[in-house]
């Protein structure tokens, strides 16, 4: 959505506030369950204006150990500098990216910027906890809901080698 800011770049208020929602860009195995809400506020501090967001995205998924279904939601800080067309140079602009947001004749569009941040920031591992143990290897146990019987039979190989060593010792 574009955002009509010129109250606070005339200077009228010191503070403007945005609520809209913007489409996340789709990612693999995520499924948004609506587009993300974004609630903000533009703030003039003696012509310093900075713009804050808060973006929530639920979301359904499964979790990378278990595979477990989860359903999560995902909160993102957006912080900007907001600044006139034309003031900032195109390279302090590309160097500095994550910074601004750029106003077009007292008009912003951040949905771009919102919606790479979201791609960016977003979890790389889904988890249905953090502690989740995952599936045992070898059986395909999901080990939340207590241990298999495999790892009672594993054995360290360093301790292998030391049984066999054992072993030899008796044969003597
Ligand atoms: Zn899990
Ligand atoms: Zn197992």
């Amino acid at each position: 959505m574009v955002l009509d800011i010129s109250p606070v770049l005339k200077g009228e208020v010191r503070r403007q506030t945005f609520e809209y929602t913007v489409a996340p860009i789709p990612m693999r195995g995520i499924e948004f369950c609506d587009d993300a809400q974004v609630i903000g506020e533009i703030t003039d501090d003696a012509g310093y204006m900075r713009l804050h967001a808060r973006v929530h995205l639920d979301y359904n998924s499964h979790c990378d150990r278990c595979l477990e279904p989860v359903n999560g939601s995902f909160d993102l800080d957006f912080d900007r500098t907001v600044a006139a067309e034309g003031v900032l140079t195109e390279e302090q602009i590309e160097e500095n990216v994550d910074e601004f947001v750029i106003v077009d004749k007292g008009m912003l569009d951040i949905d771009d910027q919102i919606a790479e941040a979201l791609l960016l920031e977003f979890p790389k591992k889904i988890l249905c906890d953090e502690s989740c143990p995952g599936l045992c290897p070898k059986c395909g146990k999901n080990l939340k809901y207590g241990k298999c019987s495999c790892s009672e039979k594993e054995q360290d190989p360093r301790l292998a080698v030391l049984a066999q060593l054992l072993d030899k010792k008796d044969e003597q």
